[in-house]
């Protein structure tokens, strides 16, 4: 009895939904066992409980740090506030970190890490003060260092916490000359990189708009190619659903209905993102924003009639309990794992497309990379061949102009000769990542008859780290 009821709660668990997901793409892979159950496992958790001083009273905070995989270092992941924290959570967001990394082609293991508090109910100085010591706590323990683990912004936090993270390891470790890169996600003044806030959003846009070229694929979901004119649903209007939803609100696509935690809003010719986004600061919330309906019941804006559906907030969101009524076309996991096993299934046998996790929300984790780097080299992006660029561009226009016989119009010129600026290069570099990342994905999915992108995606990852487990000679 026992071992069916541990059996069963490890079925349900998140991380067994993972692996569940990672088994599926073994079957096209002849690996070796005992590496892939390597591959599978987190290699260190660690689980704090600190005092912190609010108010007049002691509270004691749980918190967590997991880092799945060590076959690059350092580890990186992003710190989740959340009441709804805990192991098996972070475990599994820990887990698809490795497995983002791995398909972006970023050198790091997987990590990520959770505080269990609801910051929405407790004042900036507590916020504050736990984050400054879960910091210690992690600096005690050797779990946070440039060449270590490099958290980043998740849900619940963002460029204020990471400018936290990043003062408090200064403080305790000022000699380390690379101490900037202890921390991704902050604000560009403290060492951010131009582009990092939008990057997980402009990601999913990247993503969406490479599945939306392919002709075959758009024909599979009855729809036509391209962004303009789609109709698009999104849940969660935070860090990566606000961005995602500008980005394809500028391309043309008509977002229909956007969701947050009291409610959606609706609008079938389509919802102007910017004025949903000035109503939510004026009021405080997305309801009653005057060019839309209502929506009290916010589970139920997923279900409404769109070609794409873009869950941005949290996890296991469509379920056996939902799936069957889902009415979209495209499903692009801008969250982490919001698509339970269940889910997936019944999905995958109404013919819905569905952009996996792993790969469509990694572009925060690739901007992340271009941050780190700018740290360790201690130089902007762009700095060294921005002018050198322009002065060749101006060369070259001279002479274009010389045989030509003709002037080039001075708007025409500024356009030609501007160098690239850090967001120009952050930017083509994220572009040009998740185009790559998408073409890998659909090339193995057609070359290995793979049914959905989320296996074929498990199985680019898995080939990539046993790829690097073989470079370290770990398995003479
Ligand atoms: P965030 O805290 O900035 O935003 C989350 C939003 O979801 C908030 O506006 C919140 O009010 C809303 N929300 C919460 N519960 C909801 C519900 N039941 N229905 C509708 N909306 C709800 O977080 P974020 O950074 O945008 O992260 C969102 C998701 O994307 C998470 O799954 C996170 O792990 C994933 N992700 C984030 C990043 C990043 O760079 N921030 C990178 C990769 C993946």
């Amino acid at each position: 009895m026992l071992k069916k009821n541990r059996i069963k709660s490890e079925k349900n668990s998140f991380f067994n939904c993972i692996e569940r997901n990672f088994d599926k793409a073994t079957k096209f892979l002849s690996i070796e066992k005992g590496l892939l159950e390597q591959i599978k496992a987190c290699n260190a958790v660690y689980r704090m409980h600190f005092p912190v001083k609010l108010g007049k009273e002691i509270k004691v905070i749980e918190a967590y740090r997991v880092q799945h995989s060590h076959h690059k270092l350092p580890c990186k992941g992003g710190i989740r506030y959340s009441i709804k924290v805990n192991q098996d959570e972070v475990m599994t967001l820990a887990a698809l970190m490795t497995y983002k990394c791995a398909i972006v082609d970023v050198p790091f293991g997987g990590a990520k890490g959770g505080i269990k508090i609801d910051p929405q109910t407790i004042s900036t100085e507590a916020i504050e003060k736990i984050t400054r010591r879960y910091t210690s706590e992690l600096i005690k323990k050797n779990f946070i260092g440039p060449g270590i683990d490099v958290p980043a912004p998740d849900y619940g936090t963002g460029e204020r916490e990471m400018s936290w993270i990043f003062d408090t390891f200064l403080s305790i470790r000022p000699e380390d000359v690379d101490a900037l890169a202890c921390v991704t996600g902050k604000p560009v003044s403290q060492g951010g990189v131009r582009g990092r806030k939008e990057a997980t959003g402009l990601g999913v846009f990247y993503g969406i708009r490479e599945l939306c070229k392919m002709k075959e694929d758009m024909l599979s979901v009855g729809l036509d190619i391209g962004l303009i004119g789609k109709k698009i649903i999104i849940q969660g209007l935070g860090n990566v659903g606000y961005y995602a939803a500008s980005f394809f609100h500028n391309a043309g696509a008509i977002i229909v209905a956007l969701a947050e935690r009291e409610g959606a809003i609706y609008n079938k010719k389509g919802l102007n993102v910017s004025k949903v986004i000035l109503h939510l600061k004026n009021t405080g919330s997305i309801l009653n924003f005057p060019e839309a309906i209502n929506i009290e019941n916010t589970e139920k804006a997923l279900e409404l009639e769109c070609d794409i559906l873009i869950p941005a907030a949290l996890e296991n969101v469509i379920n056996k309990k939902n799936a069957e009524k889902i009415k979209a076309k495209i499903i692009g996991e801008a969250a982490n794992g919001p698509i339970t096993p269940e889910a997936d299934e019944i999905l995958e046998k109404k013919g819905v497309i569905i952009i996996p996790d792993i790969y469509l929300n990694a572009g925060g984790v690739t901007v992340s990379y271009f941050e780190w780097l700018k740290n360790l080299s201690h130089v902007r992006h762009g700095r060294m061949e921005k002018r050198f660029s322009e002065n060749m561009n101006s060369e070259l226009l001279q002479i274009i102009e010389t045989v030509c016989k003709k002037k080039i119009s001075p708007e025409d010129k500024r356009t030609i000769l501007r160098g690239p600026r850090e967001i120009d290069l952050v930017r083509s570099g994220l572009e040009d990542t998740m185009i790559s990342g998408f073409h890998k994905i659909r090339d193995i999915k057609i070359s290995s008859k793979i049914k959905n992108m989320r296996t074929a995606a498990f199985v680019l990852a898995i080939n990539k780290i046993v790829d690097s487990y073989e470079k370290l000679g770990i398995f003479p």
